[in-house]
């Protein structure tokens, strides 16, 4: 095992330590300046590129390259090739070209496309994301060579996550810009921030494999609550099991090695839950480095005895797994959601605080359906999870600062916290440290970037950052072109009265209080604020005229990429609730009815066997027992037949269904003889031993 001190963090990747050791030093320059300023890549150079990656690689244990993309399934998809060709009798050669690296050509028909690509002319493309670098991925038997790839179809149209991302980050780069524009601030590069928080499950894989909903859907479909869940809360934070801890060490090294900067580790709050959290970095590298936390979470965890839940409801009534997206936005280095130091910062920090909240409450319902999968469906609104309408937290110090802002009162000061002066009497003085923590929203301002935890645990960050980015921009946009008319002299008064009208317009999406809570649905509601409960419903503005007009015009999406998203989610959704439903028929009649056959006839011997012995204390009670047991096994065979009827009919009836399937079935488990119950339950899976 590695010490602390051989930890080689980042060894397989191509970083600028190997770009200076395996290029020449022009070559290193040049890719270094196309990776950093987001330039073309100079064509000349990618043989040598190419070659030295080769080399790299193949130092590596490398024996086949990749382009490993992201299609809109929501997982990475990968296409080895070798690195040998035949090179005369019986000898290869190890051949790796420019061609190779900056463009592939995967057999994807069979990605989803929402139709953009028919199968006639199948032909799906990946080039080379410059931006994320090149890595190694090491298996039991050998390695591979990583390359971060885009992948668009024939004519050009996006079939993945991450170029969407890309124009995203372009589009609040350009937005940023503008407004940074009418600050006087230097021209400069807006970069984009993000730190996702993991959750997951472990649960023992010889239990699992028990357990044919976990392995065909990712979660339990019948499971009756175990009498000690988390009411005690003693796993949050507690002290980590010596198995799990060695899981998590060697996800860490793993991760380390791929330079994942993975920063904290610990228990959740439901048992058998955990979290791992790296230090932010640039947008697309971390998404690009959360798609390899999942996978590197599920490949150690199989080498452990364990499986890696990532699905957002494994086990009804207990928390769900959700990822947290820090995000951020820093200009020329500085982050702009850190209230400053100097009154031109905290005037910019204002203004991009109402970028912000504007951007959320104008695009609630399209923020809302980067988050819509079948998964986050049973999480968001349930225990831990925030709910499904999107609103704000700021937190009280902040809340009072767009109080003054609003109210015209901005020059008093009061409170307690120590104030910054940001030299503009229209706007009142900052906050230094905002440190409230509200666990309950959805969107929370956490001091220097802004904490949406409505996404799932299972998703691809690129979805909901793709959103937020794109809304945002077209907040900037619109609050630059105010900003940019206002006269010098009046700069100040003008820009106070701009950030009142936004506040004002938009407060109706900042909530402080209990987001879990029953009052807020209903304040919510008359605030005319979205509850987007399901998936159907919550995709559905993806094809809004608005929708699709904000996209175009940010250049994120065009209308035909909307529309396929849409479909391509809504067929995902469908088939999955399809599939759930199929699954629990299996189960139910395959496994529990059989099992309450056994439990009824056993007891019908026994009772037989009692009156043979002339015994009759304890008959009443098994009779009871075994009356109970008949009249739920009816109810599970009716719901059976009702659930098999609408298998082909609408999602909400199977829905519906299923729900009275598990009912009965639930309600079994808590009446069969535990050595006879055929599934694995919840108190077996959730304890780790
Ligand atoms: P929590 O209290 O939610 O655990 P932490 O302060 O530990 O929050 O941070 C959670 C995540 O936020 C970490 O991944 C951290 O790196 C990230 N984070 C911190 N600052 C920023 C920033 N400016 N932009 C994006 N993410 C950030
Ligand atoms: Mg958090």
């Amino acid at each position: 095992m590695d010490k602390a001190k051989d930890i080689a963090y980042g060894s397989d990747v191509f970083n600028e330590k190997a770009m200076r050791e395996y290029l020449a030093k022009d070559t290193a320059e040049a890719l270094l300046h196309t990776m950093r300023d987001h330039t073309p890549l100079d064509p000349s150079i990618a043989n040598e590129v190419a070659h030295a990656l080769k080399q790299w690689g193949m130092d590596r244990g490398a024996t086949h390259f990749t382009h490993w993309f992201q299609p809109l399934t929501g997982s990475t998809a990968e296409k080895h090739d070798a690195f040998f060709e035949p090179a005369g009798m019986a000898e290869t050669l190890a051949r790796f070209s420019g061609k190779n690296l900056i463009m592939g050509e995967p057999d994807a028909s069979s990605f989803p496309s929402g139709g953009l690509r028919r199968t006639f002319e199948a032909r799906g493309y990946t080039a080379w994301d410059v931006t994320s670098p090149v890595f190694v991925k090491r298996h039991s038997n050998g390695a591979t060579l990583c390359i971060p790839t885009v992948f668009c179809s024939y004519t050009g149209e996006v079939l993945d996550k991450k170029t969407p991302l890309l124009r995203s980050m372009q589009a609040l780069d350009r937005a940023a810009r503008k407004l940074m524009a009418c600050f006087g601030e230097p021209e400069g590069h807006a970069s984009i921030t993000l730190g996702a928080e993991q959750e997951y499950f472990l649960v023992d894989k010889a239990l699992w494999a028990r357990r044919p909903d976990l392995v065909q859907c990712g979660r339990t479909l019948f499971g009756a609550s175990p009498a000690r869940t988390q009411q005690l809360e003693d796993h949050y934070f507690g002290s980590i099991k010596p198995r799990v801890l060695a899981f998590m060490e060697e996800v860490e090294r793993e991760l380390w090695r791929l330079g994942i900067p993975a920063k904290t580790r610990h228990n959740e709050t439901a048992p058998a839950q955990f979290e791992l959290a790296p230090m932010f970095e640039e947008l697309n590298l971390a998404v690009d480095h959360n798609m390899l936390i999942m996978e590197t979470l599920r490949n150690v965890a199989d080498r452990h005895g364990f499986v890696c839940l990532l699905h957002e409801k494994p086990f009804a009534g207990i928390n769900g797994s959700g990822k947290h997206n820090n995000w951020s936005v820093a200009y020329n280095g500085k982050n702009l959601l850190e209230p400053g130091g100097n009154p031109q910062e905290n005037a910019i920090f204002l203004a991009v605080l109402a970028s912000i909240v504007r951007a959320v409450d104008l695009h609630a319902d399209i923020l809302r359906a980067a988050t819509a999968t079948l998964g986050n469906e049973g999480r968001l609104g349930a225990l831990e999870a925030p709910p499904a309408i999107i609103s704000i937290f700021l937190g009280e110090d902040l809340s009072a600062v767009l109080r003054r802002i609003e109210e015209g009162t901005a020059s008093q000061t009061g409170g307690k916290t120590p104030k910054l002066r940001i030299g503009v009497d229209t706007l009142p003085p900052l906050p230094r440290d905002v440190t409230d923590r509200n666990r309950t929203s959805p969107f929370a301002f956490t001091g220097n970037k802004f904490e949406f935890r409505a996404p799932g645990a299972s998703q691809n960050c690129s979805s909901v950052c793709m959103v937020l980015n794109t809304i945002v921009a077209e907040s900037m946009e619109t609050l630059a072109a105010s900003i940019a008319k206002l006269p010098k002299a009046r700069f100040h008064e003008g820009l106070g009265k701009i950030l009142r009208a936004v506040f004002k317009d938009h407060k109706r999406v900042l909530f402080d209080g209990d987001g879990y809570s029953a009052e807020w649905v209903a304040e919510a509601a008359r605030r005319g604020l979205p509850n987007l409960r399901t998936v159907p419903e919550a995709l559905a503005p993806l094809t809004d005229e608005r929708n699709l007009a904000l996209f175009a015009a940010q250049g994120v999406l065009m209308p035909t990429e909307m529309h396929a998203r849409h479909d391509v989610f809504i067929d995902e959704y469908d088939r999955k609730v399809r599939l759930e439903g199929k699954v629990a028929l299996e189960i139910a009649r395959g496994m529990i009815e059989p099992a309450v056959a056994h439990e009824l006839k056993s007891l019908a011997q026994t009772l037989n066997a009692m009156r043979d012995a002339g015994l009759d204390a304890g008959t009443g009670s098994l009779r009871e027992t075994a009356r109970g047991l008949g009249d739920w096994l009816d109810r599970l065979h009716a719901a059976c037949a009702a659930l098999e009827a609408r298998l082909g009919g609408a999602t909400t009836d199977i829905q519906s269904a299923m729900a009275e399937v598990r009912m009965a079935a639930d309600t079994l488990e808590t009446l069969v003889d535990d050595a006879r119950w055929p599934l694995p339950k919840y108190r077996d899976m959730l304890a780790i031993h």
